[in-house]
């Protein structure tokens, strides 16, 4: 039986009213809001290209921050409403604060990203010389799929802090003159063995071996003179000895620069979306909010691709710390104001991958042009090791954005039972305030070379500006 047309058309209406829009993005934002979408992420490139590590995120931050008024906090002087302040975590980690008209009665809005990546971390002892070859162990930072990163140019981002206080800042291997490094690979040719080896057993830990060098110090013939001449490079040029790898953070990532990616270049292929994309929209909407109701604090934090632990990682103590003081300074207890904090975790999701299709559950993945992503609860294995917002939280967050008109989205990771992941949300919500996770659907997430949608990006940042200004 075929249905007449007006039927049709009532039916149609129905669906509109009663069903969840799955329409592509694309089509539902003016043409304006891709033209501004495309020129936000300009700075954003130029943000991938010179934070490739922690240390160069949170310079980057402090330097954008002072430029728009923000001051090193001083917990003896006295703030209003408007004020501006940053607090620098040992160079690694840093926050971003504007006071607001309530400062911190009414709790505080966290937005909070992380700026570490996975990467290649050089071992204390990385120097080595093997069949006149100079190499540098390393140590594999955060989960990576290992095959992904052999014959990758590579750059040496980081710090060498030497005996007498002097840091040095490392960076070989950006500049279209440097020169770049590479973990080798073997040729198929002779890779038989290789090739039948299960992925996670194809390559292993200890193979992720840099090569740096190849020619002798001298014309003598003796042991070590390829390592000699590496080692003396690196002191005409640092100063340092074998012995100060000890005291040094160096890591290779990826030497490609920020590109846009696809024939209609909607697309941004870099290394360290996640997380650079949602600290940069994150770091904006604090530098654009001018003065909010509540004081707004903005977390660019470390170690999230490790667990969150260590000093710098949010499981420390660093940021309660300073909403304490800025709580007393209120004449608040810091436990009351958290009960009434609300936070946005900013942090990437999967997006839908139709060549992996089969990872994926379609009616609750991401999708490239879709939005910002929010996710309910991350996790694995039956919920655990996630916050879950709750029902509340979730209107609140979802009134605002239809309110703002802010494009998103909903997922969860993958198929259940698929494998999994979490995000600092858990951590935050055991401080017994309100979060929910939100970011930007990532291809190809930890891979060397990750993609995101350009008006994804920029509905991020619309999201946590809205949510800093509501
Ligand atoms: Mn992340
Ligand atoms: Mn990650």
């Amino acid at each position: 039986m075929s249905k007449n047309t007006d039927e049709k058309s009532v039916s149609e209406k129905l669906k509109e009213k009663l069903f969840r829009s799955t329409k592509n993005g694309c089509y539902k934002v003016s043409e304006d809001e891709i033209k501004k979408a495309d020129e936000f992420c300009e700075d954003y490139k130029d943000f991938l290209n010179k934070a490739k590590i922690e240390r160069e995120a949170t310079a980057y931050a402090i330097a954008a921050a002072e430029k728009a008024g923000f001051t090193e906090y001083d917990r003896t002087k006295t703030y209003s409403a408007g004020d501006r302040v940053y607090v620098n975590n040992r160079n690694q980690a840093v926050m971003l604060a504007v006071i607001g008209k309530n400062g911190t009665h009414n709790g505080v809005r966290l937005g909070i990203a992380h700026i570490d990546s996975p990467r290649l971390d050089l071992k204390p002892n990385p120097l080595y010389e093997a069949n006149d070859l100079a190499m540098f162990k390393t140590h594999y930072y955060g989960g990576i799929k290992k095959y992904q990163w052999p014959t990758v140019p590579l750059a040496l981002h980081g710090v060498i802090a030497l005996k007498d206080g002097k840091c040095i800042d490392v960076n070989i291997g950006e500049n279209d003159d440097d020169p770049c490094f590479c973990v080798t690979d073997l040729l198929p040719h002779l890779a038989n063995e290789q090739m039948s080896k299960v992925m996670t057993k194809a390559f292993d830990g200890e193979q992720l071996n840099v090569l740096i060098g190849s020619r002798p110090f001298s014309r003598n013939e003796e042991s070590e003179n390829v390592k000699l001449n590496i080692m003396n490079i690196l002191f005409e040029k640092y100063g340092i000895t074998e012995d100060d790898f000890v005291s040094a953070d160096l890591s290779m990532v990826p030497a490609d620069k920020a590109r846009d990616l696809g024939f209609d270049r909607s697309m941004i292929a870099s290394y360290g979306h996640d997380d650079r994309v949602c600290a940069y929209p994150v770091m904006l909407a604090a530098i654009n909010t001018d003065i909010p109701e509540s004081t707004v604090i903005t977390v660019l934090t470390d170690r999230e691709e490790i667990g969150s632990d260590g000093n710098t990682g949010m499981r420390s103590t660093y940021m309660i710390d300073f909403i304490e003081d800025l709580a007393k300074a209120d004449g608040e207890e810091v436990r009351h104001i958290m009960a009434k904090s609300t936070c946005l975790s900013a942090d990437v999701s999967a997006a839908y991958d139709p060549t992996y299709s089969s990872a994926f559950e379609t009616n609750n993945s991401a999708y490239i042009n879709c939005g910002t992503v929010i996710s309910k609860y991350t996790g694995s294995g039956g919920k655990y090791s996630t916050s879950d917002a709750s029902a509340e939280y979730m209107a609140q967050v979802r009134r605002l954005l239809d309110d703002k008109k802010v494009l998103f989205q909903t997922c969860e990771l993958g198929k259940v039972d698929g494998g999994g992941g979490g995000t600092i949300a858990k951590f935050v919500a055991n401080l017994n305030a309100d979060v929910v996770d939100l970011g930007v659907p990532v291809l190809s997430m930890h891979s060397p070379m990750e993609v995101v949608s350009k008006l994804d990006v920029y509905m991020t940042y619309r999201a946590l500006y809205e949510f800093y200004n509501a």
